[in-house]
């Protein structure tokens, strides 16, 4: 009886996973500030439930929109009446995540037996990286450990990879995946975790890095959320806890961080993909980074990395006052895309949060620069929209190639201008 109990809600959960067959994602160009009033006005209309991927700001940005069936006749209309243009990104959502299923599926038929043999080339499941984690650990003791730094709501624990060859250093710290449904950053985490093991004691400059500072990795910093997108909803970005007095579930940790927090470009709708939360820091996934930064005490580069739009940017994003190392952080963006773009021609933009995307309050960055971390950045990695959140797979090694050669742009600086 127990048994059949466990098969059936085995079977629920199955057949809980939401899918999105006829689901479209449009780019809708606005030309002027009278359509981006109407886009807004559009977004407001809850009954659609559109799920914007690139939210309608000014005309510079085109507008992403994922549509569900049920809502492609009547947006379609609106688009039309108002004579705004837009373009079909995506034809049928649900044959991307099929296609992505099916490369996991294969993927995973190969056990990896050690991380020379992980399929760096697929996504992958929670526990799959989880045990990636614990075997990069185990093949090298005398370099990387793992430090749990908290839990998650659901009592997950918060996994950080602590590279280090001596104590007492200052550190760099790098997260990836706080947007759960941003697939290619998780995946482009582990291949970095990989990458320090491998070049350490072979590239000079990544060993002059590990010689005098420690790396932080938390690869996984969503957990919640990210397992959620694997069980439930691919689409899934925020946390998972729940909103009292609301139906809707979740905060965006990366609204939720106590620099401008509440100000403009977050929600205090608890059902907005960018709701800020009830007060800062109330995710234990954004307090537990911010318990870590503040016991650490010298932390010198902090860089959370996102997807999609091809962009790196440095604060503020809650204001327009420029941050006081603008000239500084401006030249080192400047040398890390190109060193980004040296490899395979992408092309990046970047700045500050406020002037190349858009006013955000509550970002992670803001908070760790005025916390004294200077050099603090975030990526926007692959791609400008073609397949947004849903980059193929054999897209993440290419990613993440091109992201280390930025990285070791801003830790070498970091390293030759920290004292
Ligand atoms: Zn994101």
């Amino acid at each position: 009886m127990k048994r059949l109990l466990v098969l059936l809600a085995l079977s629920v959960a199955v057949f809980a996973k939401e899918t999105f067959v006829g689901h479209q994602v449009l780019r809708i160009t606005a030309k002027n500030e009278a359509e981006i009033v109407l886009l807004k006005e559009l977004s407001q209309l809850e009954h659609l439930e559109l799920d914007f991927w690139r939210e309608p700001i000014d005309e510079s940005l085109p507008v992403d929109v994922r549509v569900p069936f049920h809502s492609l006749q009547p947006v379609r209309s609106f688009l039309a009446y108002n004579e705004i243009h837009y373009d079909i990104m995506i034809e049928d959502l649900q044959d991307l995540l099929d296609t992505e299923q099916q490369e996991m599926m294969s993927s995973r038929a190969l056990q990896p037996r050690s991380t020379d043999d992980f399929n760096y080339a697929s996504y992958h499941t929670l526990s799959e990286i989880n045990s990636f984690i614990d075997a990069l650990v185990q093949e090298n003791p005398n370099l990387v450990s793992k430090i749990v730094i908290g839990q998650s709501y659901e009592g997950r624990p918060l996994n950080v990879l602590k590279f280090s060859t001596g104590a007492n250093r200052p550190g760099i710290w790098i997260d990836t995946g706080i947007h759960s449904r941003e697939w290619v950053t998780q995946a482009s985490g582990t291949w970095f975790a990989k990458k320090i093991v491998t070049d350490y004691g072979r590239d000079a400059a990544l060993t002059a890095i590990l010689d005098s500072f420690d790396i932080f990795l938390e690869i996984v910093t969503n957990p919640d959320g990210f397992q959620f997108t694997h069980t439930s909803n691919r689409m899934w970005r925020k946390t998972r806890k729940p909103i009292s007095g609301s139906l809707c579930v979740g905060v965006d940790p990366n609204r939720n961080w106590d620099a401008g927090f509440g100000g403009a470009g977050s929600s205090s709708s608890p059902c907005s993909e960018t709701y800020r939360g009830p007060y800062a820091h109330s995710e234990p996934e954004v307090k537990a980074i911010v318990d870590f930064v503040k016991s650490h005490g010298n932390l010198k580069a902090f860089v959370s990395i996102h997807s999609y739009s091809q962009m790196l940017l440095y604060p503020y994003g809650y204001t327009k006052t420029p941050c006081k190392d603008q000239a500084e952080l401006h030249e080192v963006a400047q040398r890390a895309v190109a060193a980004l773009t040296s490899l395979y021609g992408t092309k990046y933009e970047y700045g500050s949060i406020i002037n190349v995307i858009y006013q955000a309050s509550g970002g992670t960055i803001d908070w760790t620069y005025n916390q004294g971390v200077k050099y603090s950045f975030t990526f926007e990695l692959r791609d400008t929209g073609r397949y947004g959140f849903l980059l193929p797979a054999n897209q993440i090694i290419p990613t993440a190639q091109e992201t280390w050669l930025s990285l070791m742009v801003i830790m070498d600086h970091t390293k030759n201008n920290s004292y």
